[in-house]
């Protein structure tokens, strides 16, 4: 199994679901069978019960699970059903926790969020990622795991997801997890800001994750000075920068990231070579 996470932290409304669709798009059209899984750090058991002018409309699962919109997203991008699993929230692991260690589980233990909390993060998405979600029945060779950090990294709603997740980075091994950090370029006059960039990679780095790919959401195309600068700043390759511009329509989104030859980084990065995957869906 090959995770790709797509985080994402200066402000909320980046485009992070918009990215991680499109990408699961791109490896569905090199053969792969793509599932996903939306991280939600927020308390609430799922979306039901929010305030729809505060969080947006509750997308309504075929198993009933009442959802993030991002979810709608994953299903039409990538032609698959989920289910309410597919969305964790702080709430649902919390509740899942709690009534394992009133059923006696942990065996005496002292319950606590690290290492049962992360731990049974890390089962979740391990279980999950493996349910086959389109019409073939077939195995899901990658897993989308979008999750949003927050406003910073020391947030303390994500910070056992952000534990987990570093983690599963490291359980997976080298080639098996990618990373996607969605950040944001604002412009002044026409000037394209870096800095938030170079802050959102240095939090997320020194809360023990390495993402493999930087994706900069601008008003306007990212110049090739603004790459450069930012590639040179988070030390990595220019071809690990990746422009995510404003489109009329978010359908464009997998045309913009194709056209700069995000899907055979991507593949580089996790060593995929599609028709084997596909006969050993591991
Ligand atoms: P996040 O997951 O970071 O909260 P979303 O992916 O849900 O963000 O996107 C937030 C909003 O921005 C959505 O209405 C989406 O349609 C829009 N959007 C995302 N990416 C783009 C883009 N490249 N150009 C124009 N609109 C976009």
């Amino acid at each position: 199994m090959k995770y790709v996470l797509v985080s994402g932290g200066v402000i909320s409304g980046v485009g992070k679901g918009i990215i991680a669709s499109s990408c699961g798009l791109l490896l569905k059209t090199a053969g792969l069978a793509v599932s996903s899984i939306k991280i939600d750090p927020y308390l609430s058991v799922d979306a039901g019960l929010m305030n729809p002018l505060e969080h947006g409309e509750c997308f309504v699962l075929d198993d009933g699970g009442e959802a993030d919109l991002d979810l709608g997203n994953y299903e039409r991008y990538l032609g698959v059903t989920l289910g309410k699993d597919n969305n964790i929230t702080t709430g649902k692991i919390y509740q899942h926790v709690i009534n394992k260690e009133r059923r006696g589980d942990y065996l005496g233990k002292t319950v606590q969020i690290v290492p049962h909390l992360t731990n049974e993060i890390q089962s979740w998405v391990e279980r999950v990622a493996k349910v086959p979600v389109d019409e073939s029945g077939r195995q899901p060779d990658v897993c989308i795991i979008e999750v949003s950090l927050g406003g910073t990294v020391g947030d303390i709603e994500s910070a056992p997801f952000i534990e987990a997740m570093s983690q599963l980075q490291r359980r997976a091994g080298k080639n098996n997890f990618l990373q996607i950090h969605v950040s944001y370029v604002p412009l002044i006059g026409s000037e394209q800001k870096t800095k938030p960039t170079q802050r959102a990679i240095s939090d997320v780095r020194s809360a023990g994750l390495r993402p493999d790919l930087i994706a900069c959401r601008c008003e306007a195309p990212l110049e090739m000075a603004t790459i450069q600068k930012i590639a040179h700043a988070c030390q990595v390759e220019q071809g690990q920068v990746v422009g995510v511009h404003n489109v009329p329509s978010t359908y464009q989104v997998p045309i913009l990231l194709e056209s700069q030859g995000f899907l055979n980084t991507v593949k580089e990065l996790l060593q995929i070579d599609a028709p084997s995957m596909q006969k050993d869906p591991k």
